[in-house]
């Protein structure tokens, strides 16, 4: 900043910047406060295999439930978080520890599916994110291999991809599955793409929402897939809000979705009514026409 200012324009006092700065530190300790208040939630949404229309997993997606502004998503909330590693790895812990004990529930009641995780970069460039992985997975005995999934946004935090790589292959000797969340949409995907040994590449949902009716947004999504084939890469398709949106990414050879179309993010326990509720509809082999090669 002082930098851009000029020589001659040195600032000492900038009103502008202390009012972001204390805004900054309120927030983190709302935040704080919150965590120790239970005031976070996970919802869920189900990933939906396209071909059998079975689910295969769900995301897990923060909420806050905030005392007087009621239900909060994490763009209203997540990133002064995100600048502060403390909160941000206590609050992720707390993610990754509810996910994994909410899966084990599922386990108990006979759904047979994966849970996925968003994780910051902070959270895995702190060191011992390996360890802690491993921690929180021998902790909840009940969840079977490959029942996790860690996805990750390429970020500038992210840029040292040689460690992020080993971080991942550290990370699947426990089994933890990685994908690749909004691909296409940050800083050096294909450099991501090319480096990082993730089992999952997720179309971010920009790609998606335009390609029924943008020709080139199609042409766009199917390069994308043919990309996440050169690595062999399982392939999901965020933000499919219509069954239209659904049959052209099966067509254009996307395995899996998730999007309004099959159901928005909700608390967990609606989650196995509804999943039941699913299974029983869609247990016919009807499914969709024949997928293109
Ligand atoms: P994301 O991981 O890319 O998640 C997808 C977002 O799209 C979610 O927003 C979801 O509610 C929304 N979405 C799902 N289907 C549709 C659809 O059909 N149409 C539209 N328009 N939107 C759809 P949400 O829950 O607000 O989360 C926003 C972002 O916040 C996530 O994007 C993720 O990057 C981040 N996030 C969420 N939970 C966590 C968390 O526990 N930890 C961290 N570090 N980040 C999180
Ligand atoms: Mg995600
Ligand atoms: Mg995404
Ligand atoms: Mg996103």
């Amino acid at each position: 900043e002082a930098k851009v200012a000029g020589r001659n324009q040195y600032k000492f006092f900038d009103p502008e910047q202390d009012r972001k700065l204390a805004d900054y530190y309120t927030r983190v300790a709302e935040a704080k406060t919150a965590l120790k208040n239970e005031e976070f939630e996970l919802f869920y949404q189900p990933k939906v295999n396209l071909g059998t229309m079975e689910i295969v997993g769900y995301e897990a997606l923060l909420r806050w439930r905030h005392p007087e502004k009621g239900l909060l998503t994490p763009e209203a909330f997540l990133p002064p978080i995100e600048k502060h590693p403390e909160v941000a790895i206590n609050l992720g812990n707390w993610v990754l520890d509810t996910a994994l004990s909410q899966v084990c529930t599922w386990n108990e009641c006979g759904l047979d599916v994966a849970v996925s995780v968003n994780a910051s970069a902070v959270q895995i460039m702190a060191s011992g994110f390996e360890k802690t992985l491993e921690t929180h997975l021998a902790k909840h005995p009940g969840l079977r291999p490959n029942q996790l999934e860690i996805e990750i946004l390429e970020t500038d935090a992210l840029n040292d991809l040689a460690r992020v790589s080993r971080i991942i292959r550290n990370s699947k000797l426990s089994a933890v599955r990685f994908a690749l969340d909004d691909f296409g949409t940050g800083y050096s995907s294909l450099a991501y793409l090319k480096q990082l040994p993730v089992d999952t590449l997720k179309i971010d949902q920009r790609f998606v929402r335009d390609s029924l009716h943008d020709d080139r947004d199609q042409e766009l999504v199917k390069l994308i897939i043919s990309l996440g084939r050169i690595y062999d890469l399982d392939i999901i398709a965020e933000g499919v809000e219509s069954k239209a949106h659904g049959e052209l990414l099966f067509r254009s050879g996307c395995q899996y979705a998730q999007g309004y179309a099959f159901a928005k993010p909700m608390p967990a326990e609606e989650v196995a009514d509804w999943h039941n509720a699913w299974t029983d509809q869609h247990s016919e082999p009807a499914g969709l026409p024949r997928q293109a090669t």
